[in-house]
């Protein structure tokens, strides 16, 4: 008897739920972000918003805590501009990818956010199929690794100089502080090449050149909960694929530990794939038994 994976009403409804949940959270981080931001330009004349953090955006980015790592390890002293605060975010979002994966790029990164905005015009433009396949899959595949270079350039740099290098051409610092004289032109011409970018490809920052994609996406091969496709329920439909931002084949994996995976949760039974039960965001099966955010619905006895 072959078990049945039935699609149902009640998981219709939630795959609309759960993908307005990600748009939430991530449009409530870019508004605070931007929020802290302006109260930030604020308080140097004076004013502030009421019961709002005017913290420097160095202090909310956790990619500060990795640039700093090397003279904090060999002098016990952070890199100027890096607070302790971008230690702790460093810490708390590499065990959070750990254990889901990099959800602060899926979820929490305002600039990731940014450039899921301009996709959707892009995806308008030239509609579903055609978005985020320009760039031929050959050298597509090698320009993905392009983001370990950039990572190891800012690390090298940010150790000989002890100055923090990658300011200069931030896209992030510039996204949030482009009214302000803090801005390096460099960081303003990345973000703008960025915005045209993301007409045509899908987060083509995360993609290619963030170094801190970079570190987060290697908790991809091990992280404890993991997108998984159940193989005999699936339709091979292709919707799982066509929906991931970061062009992953989940529809040829049962398992997918792809470097580049965000935890977008996009391709799971609650977002496009429709069937419910057949990608997963769990764990490893252990004999018959694995911790999931879906529960499967299974029919016994249907053919
Ligand atoms: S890859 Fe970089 S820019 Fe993209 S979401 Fe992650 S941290 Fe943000
Ligand atoms: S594989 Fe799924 S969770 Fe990972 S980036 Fe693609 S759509 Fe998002």
């Amino acid at each position: 008897m072959q078990a049945k994976v039935k699609t149902s009403l009640f998981n219709k409804r939630f795959f609309r739920k759960n993908i307005w949940i990600r748009r939430v959270v991530q449009f409530f981080f870019f508004a605070l972000i931007a929020l802290i931001a302006v109260n930030h330009t604020l308080a140097e004349t004076g004013q502030s918003i009421p019961f709002l953090s005017s913290a420097s955006l160095h202090a909310l980015c956790p990619f500060g805590g990795v640039e700093t790592l090397y003279a904090y390890l060999t002098t016990g002293s952070f890199v100027q501009k890096i607070h302790e605060s971008s230690f702790i975010l460093m810490i708390i979002s590499l065990l959070t990818a750990l254990l889901f994966g990099p959800v602060f790029c899926g979820w929490v990164c305002p600039l990731g956010t940014v450039q899921e905005w301009f996709a959707s015009i892009g995806r308008k433009l030239f509609k579903r199929r055609r978005y985020n396949h320009f760039i031929p899959a050959k050298i597509d595949r090698w320009l993905r690794f392009l983001r370990y270079g950039v990572l190891i350039w800012v690390l090298y740099m940010t150790a000989t100089t002890g100055k923090l290098i990658f300011a200069d051409v931030d896209p992030y610092f510039a996204l949030f502080n482009f009214w302000s004289s803090e801005v390096a032109v460099g960081g303003l011409i990345v973000l703008g090449a960025i915005l045209l970018a993301s007409l045509f490809v899908e987060r083509p920052w995360c993609k290619y050149a963030c170094p801190y994609g970079a570190v987060l996406g290697l908790t991809n091969l091990v992280r404890i909960f993991s997108i998984r496709r159940t193989a005999s329920t699936c339709r091979m439909d292709g919707a799982c694929d066509i929906t991931c931002p970061m062009n992953i084949n989940v529809s040829a994996k049962s398992v997918v530990r792809d470097h580049q995976c965000i935890s977008c949760l996009e391709c799971t039974s609650e977002a496009h794939c429709p069937v419910a039960g057949t990608v997963t965001f769990s764990t490893a099966r252990i004999p018959g038994k694995s911790i999931s955010f879906a529960k499967p619905q299974i029919i016994a006895g249907e053919k």
